[in-house]
């Protein structure tokens, strides 16, 4: 365990660098003591496995990874965080930070030059405020690393996680199942950050598929039938495809029956493999 999960060296190092904390960053930072370390062992980082960070805001989790890995890359936003990380770092010559947004930065590029070979895993507390395009930017862009262990909102994780056809699933528990195997790991409380978010937070770990479990012949098409299928959750499946995918609604039904699928099912009680068939029904009307 680091010094970093004294939360008065963690307020000291802060203070003493005249740091305030950025709402518009999601900049909770944690700092009770048992959530890190649990965390950068649950990420799956050893001496053979290299790890992402994203935000790695005043190095408390940097720390606990860089304890379990070879070699740490943290990729922070606020140039502000930087002679914080100098400091509470120092100790740790296997750590590199990165001064670059993550939404913008070629991780691809950044795992081929960083980590030559071994396995890559990604970890984050990550800001909320980016929970979802950052999440579906990694996924979408098939980076050869073997999990993805994040921190968010406790509702966002039910979300991401929920498997498709139950009442608790969405277009992101569609989305995230297409690439990975997510799980809940654990819950975290608001004390556990400063300053406290006003709601609680949950670890997941999204486990990432060698192939995706359904095959859907245009990609692209399985997503805007996703995204579309959910635009009016309450509605009917004829009514928001026909909406969200400007098709006429009796093209919709002739492709829903085609797939043997009910017209007046609903976007939650879908499974991936009905998603894959619906797509590829309504590929005709394109
Ligand atoms: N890892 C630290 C911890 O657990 O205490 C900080 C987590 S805090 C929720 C999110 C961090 O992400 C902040 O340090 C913030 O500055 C950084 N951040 C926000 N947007 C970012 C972006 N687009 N790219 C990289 N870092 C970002």
């Amino acid at each position: 365990m680091s010094r970093l999960t004294d939360i008065n060296y963690v307020k000291g190092v802060l203070s003493r660098h005249g740091f305030t904390f950025s709402k518009a960053l999601g900049q909770n930072f944690l700092v009770n003591p048992s959530v890190c370390p649990k965390m950068a062992q649950l990420s799956g980082a050893d001496d053979k496995t290299g790890v992402i960070e994203i935000g790695p805001g005043a190095g408390v989790l940097t720390a606990e990874l860089a304890e379990l890995s070879y070699k740490v890359v943290a990729v922070e936003l606020d140039k502000r965080l930087l002679p914080v990380l100098d400091e509470t770092l120092a100790d740790y010559d296997n750590v590199r930070v990165i001064n670059a947004d993550a939404m913008k930065l070629d991780i691809s590029a950044l795992i081929k030059n960083e980590f030559a070979d071994g396995d890559v895993v990604i970890c984050a507390n990550l800001p909320y405020y980016i929970t979802s395009p950052i999440l579906m930017r990694l996924l979408e862009e098939r980076l050869p690393v073997k999990s993805i262990t994040v921190m968010v909102q406790k509702e966002a994780a039910d979300r991401i996680c929920a498997q498709p056809g139950t009442r608790a699933s969405g277009a992101i528990s569609a989305a995230v199942h297409y690439y990975c195997e997510p799980e809940v790991l654990f819950r975290v409380s608001p004390g556990s950050f400063i300053p406290p978010p006003k709601v609680e937070s949950s670890v997941i770990r999204l486990n990432i598929l060698k192939e995706p479990p359904v095959k859907a012949a245009d990609e692209k098409l399985f997503f805007r039938v996703v995204r579309a299928s959910f635009l009016q959750r309450r509605k009917t499946l004829t009514n928001s495809l026909s909406a969200g995918l400007s098709l006429p609604k009796q093209n919709i039904s002739d492709a829903l029956s085609q797939a043997g699928i009910k017209p007046n099912a609903r976007a939650e009680e879908m499974t991936m493999q009905q998603f894959a068939d619906i797509s590829e029904a309504v590929a005709q009307f394109f």
